[in-house]
């Protein structure tokens, strides 16, 4: 049976992300009609795959009679084998239109949603969607495929595993045993005598034959201790959760493993502020001017909110101050308003202002400040965020936007936090550390 072969072959090929095989084989499913298709049958190509010359290395190119195109045929991959073929798939997407994919890896939904619309740009279109139940070419294969590979894959699930053995589940069942506190166990795919150690250990603890082989029980009861695990809290207990609003991506450790202080140059107005950042499509954590803070979306999920360097893994967190200000004069006397603003709706007081030089990512000028019960909320909500999440969130992942900015080769960008925030970002990320220590001793 060739079609169970290249199952076979998805299931044993070594990929970087084996989490996202079903993946590609629900495309493979659509895109061959389970090897119904001459592309796959007679050249070993189940995704449709284009010819490019980047796939040079592991293609050739075959001339092939097609409806899709318009001119009746182009030039597709071929496939010396079904490994090839799965190898292949994964060659094609480090071609340029793909870059970025795997800042979208962290679930099936996710690396879909990113790689469709780049794949299959008819799939976007309303007469795709008429054929497809009104479903775009990522959803439908979310919804009327996945489950499909998912089942295909699965006698594969619980594979014996000894010392010698190699492969990508050696790396699976390698990340599982450091998860149950063998830690420090190299993820290498090799099964040595380190890992077979870690393996009688667990086994040990869970009162099974101790010979350090990974046996069906062994897959069990390790995937039991992992769903009775303490789950990580995705609704902060102290901030007022308001209706949910749509999110990017989950983040790939299940929590945000760091934040970017931003604020909002506007007023307070913190509800209003979440519906803006709604309609523009940046999921962030709001903070009013008397420190209360606003969740419309769980812990596990995120968005943009500051370029491509930080937000992948960080959560964005908006807190309400005017930001840069310049002086101005108003009725003879002198008052600040937001710099952006020609004709301000307000004007603030110099006693709410606080003048900074320039220093590392700080532009130097007038901020509004925060207000003393915005820093110690922030700091109440960082030290929160870093108990729920130990050994995922980190403090010198707290970064100010400005700081991202310099990051991402963007210097001078953005001014927040700047002097809005009492001391440098490197100055609060100390001091982050040191509260964290002392609350813990
Ligand atoms: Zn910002």
């Amino acid at each position: 049976m060739s079609w169970q072969e290249f199952i076979d072959a998805i299931a044993h090929t070594e990929i970087e992300f084996p989490h996202l095989a079903s993946a590609c084989l629900a495309q493979a499913i659509l895109e061959s009609g389970r090897e119904t298709s001459d592309l796959a049958k007679i050249h070993n190509n189940y995704h449709g795959m284009k010819w490019r010359d980047e796939m040079r290395e592991i293609a050739t190119p075959v001339y092939y009679e097609t409806s899709s195109e318009p001119t009746g045929g182009a030039d597709f991959c071929k496939f010396a084998s079904k490994v090839d073929a799965v190898r292949g798939y994964w060659r094609f997407l480090e071609r340029f239109p793909y870059k970025g994919w795997r800042d979208h890896s962290g679930s099936v939904a996710e690396f879909l949603a990113f790689i469709s619309p780049i794949w299959c740009p008819s799939g976007y279109k309303d007469d795709w969607k008429a054929k497809h139940g009104g479903l775009n070419y990522h959803e439908y294969i979310m919804k009327k495929l996945y489950p499909e590979a998912v089942e295909l894959l699965k006698d594969d699930n619980y594979s014996e595993l000894r010392e010698g053995n190699r492969g990508e589940k050696v790396k699976q069942i390698q990340r599982e045993l450091n998860e149950h506190n063998v830690t420090g166990l190299k993820v290498d795919g090799i099964f040595g005598p380190k890992t077979k150690a870690a393996v009688i250990a667990v086994e040990k603890r869970l009162d099974l034959t101790p010979d350090g082989v990974v046996d069906i029980d062994v897959w069990l009861r390790i995937h039991q201790l992992q769903s009775t695990k303490e789950p990580k809290t995705l609704w902060i207990p102290f901030a007022k959760r308001m209706s949910e609003i749509p999110t990017q991506w989950t983040y790939p450790q299940g929590y945000p493993k760091g934040a970017v202080v931003h604020f909002t140059a506007g007023r307070d107005n913190p509800e209003g502020t979440v519906e803006f950042l709604d309609t523009v499509g940046f999921p962030c954590l709001v903070m009013g001017r008397n420190g209360k803070v606003y969740q419309a979306f769980p812990l596990n999920r995120g968005g943009c909110h500051s370029g491509t360097c930080h937000q992948n893994y960080s959560i964005g967190l908006e807190i309400i101050a005017a930001g840069r200000c310049n002086p101005v004069t108003v009725n003879g006397v002198r008052k600040f308003k937001a710099w952006f603003h020609s004709s301000p709706s307000e004007y603030f007081d110099e006693s709410q202002m606080r003048y900074v030089t320039q220093n590392g990512s700080r532009r130097e000028g007038w901020y509004q400040k925060y207000t003393f019960a915005q820093e110690e909320s922030l700091i109440e909500l960082l030290l929160w965020l870093k108990s729920q999440a130990p050994d995922v969130f980190s403090f010198d992942d707290v970064k100010g936007h400005d700081e991202c900015c310099d990051e991402g080769g963007r210097p001078g960008a953005k001014n927040d936090p700047g002097g809005a925030l009492s001391m440098t970002m490197p100055e609060f990320r100390e001091l982050l550390k040191h509260k964290y220590v002392e609350a813990n001793k």
